[in-house]
């Protein structure tokens, strides 16, 4: 039987998922090269974005090398691949050597041959603590789209079987879980809190009559407390990770859930969305990614996501960077003193203080200068005094990299679906 302590420790691939940070880089770029020239030549799509950057594929050499392609972003791949049936010039293998194909909405076409992408999502599952013998009830689609597949496949890297669950059914897949002591749940947080009702209605102990030891969610945000109330109620331990349809794995959390560590086969660079340039630790900017992935050689893929990435070394011993949280998405996204500012760095200066009833930030322009206010309406009985104020000045800027000032308002100041940053600039 598995315990707790074989869940925490070891890793996929020691070697690689442990590597220094000069090794990192020697592999990196030695598989970013590789990348670049096998999709010049085979993928025309990407061809034609080197070219047309006015760049030779042997002039992309490291990860920084990068920031002379343009970014091709994901609204841009359905168009693309209506001009181009079906793959948009992005198939960087021959036809026959497909094994599925997927379709995610657009519609945009996934193929698939390599298990590179696979890999990522095995490393993933090994970080959240799955282990050879595991049986993982996958309760994503298996419909048109692919991560149900990948999971799968994932798990069977591993040694463990696969439940497939597919959405919905909840009464039939909580049966399937007792009946089969199923030890292992994949899906997101909010189907977790289902099976949950379910079990309890259907008469279960959650921890005694399941077995659920571990678990891995993705495609929607994991609050802690909710993390908290269903490791709790389940015994079990939760862990995360982060991809996209086109690009598959691109972060996992491990045992420590200290952000999300990006796998090793593959870059993923933060990027001002303005200028393309690279962004360092801290600074919040769009997920791009790179994959070496021969099939569908995605080079600077913009996932329209705002993150910011951390390289403070991480308990587990892996030596990877880790993402440290998903703001939102990059149409979200407004410019305050050169900064970006995102309604999630909002969101987390708010959860520092429980004085804060609802709140909206606004952001003006006085006298050329940008001001960003954070008007507030406090809960009841709560006092608009100066040092809670002064407190939650304090801690903008450690969220949002920009100062900004409180003004507190009486409640029902702020209309009811109000949008979380309010520009309010003029600029004719
Ligand atoms: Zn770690």
């Amino acid at each position: 039987m598995t315990t707790r302590s074989d869940r925490i420790s070891g890793y996929y691939d020691q070697t690689l998922e442990t590597l220094s940070l000069e090794d990192r880089a020697a592999y990196q770029n030695g598989e970013l090269e590789k990348i670049v020239q096998h999709a010049y030549a085979n993928a025309p799509a990407i061809r034609k974005k080197i070219d047309d950057a006015e760049v030779k594929p042997d002039d992309i050499k490291s990860v920084k090398d990068l920031e002379r392609l343009p970014i091709t972003h994901k609204h841009e791949l359905a168009a693309l691949q209506e001009q181009d049936p079906p793959f948009g010039g992005f198939l960087g293998l021959p036809m026959d050597r497909l094994r599925r194909i997927c379709m995610s909405p657009g519609p945009i076409y996934e193929p698939e041959e390599t298990h590179s992408r696979n890999d990522r999502w095995t490393q993933a599952f090994f970080a959240a603590g799955f282990r050879k013998g595991d049986i993982g009830q996958i309760t994503f689609s298996y419909h048109l789209v692919p991560p149900a597949f990948w999971f799968e496949d994932a798990l069977h890297r591993l040694g463990c079987i696969a439940t497939p669950g597919g959405v919905g059914n909840t009464d039939l897949q909580v049966r399937m879980m007792h009946d089969l002591k199923v030890t292992g749940y994949i899906g997101t947080p909010s189907f977790l809190v289902n099976v949950s009702k379910k079990a309890q209605e259907a008469g279960y102990d959650l921890e005694r009559d399941l077995c659920l030891e571990v678990g891995f969610v993705a495609g929607e945000m994991l609050p802690e407390s909710l993390r908290d109330e269903l490791e709790q109620g389940f015994g079990m331990l939760l862990r995360q990770g982060y991809g996209t349809a086109d690009v598959g794995c691109l972060a996992y959390e491990c045992y420590y859930k200290d952000g999300m560590h990006f796998p090793y086969n593959c870059i993923v660079e933060i990027v001002d969305p303005d200028t393309g340039r690279q962004l360092g630790p801290g600074e919040t900017g769009e997920v791009v990614a790179t994959v070496f992935d021969e099939v569908y050689p995605m080079i600077r893929f913009g996932t329209g996501d705002l993150s910011y990435f951390t390289d403070e070394p991480c308990q587990c011993g892996r030596t990877s960077n880790r993402l440290v949280k998903i703001l939102g998405r990059l149409d979200q996204v407004t410019k305050v003193k050169g900064m970006f500012i995102h309604p999630g760095n909002a969101d987390e200066v708010a959860a520092k203080f429980p004085e804060i009833d609802k709140y909206q930030v606004v952001v003006s322009r006085e006298a050329h200068v940008d001001q960003m206010t954070f008007t507030i309406e406090l809960k009841e009985g709560v006092e608009p005094v100066e040092e809670l104020a002064g407190r939650i000045e304090a801690a903008i800027p450690e969220s949002m990299r920009v100062r900004g000032k409180v003004k507190f308002v009486q409640k029902g100041t702020i209309p009811e679906g109000h949008k979380k940053i309010d520009d309010t600039r003029k600029w004719d």
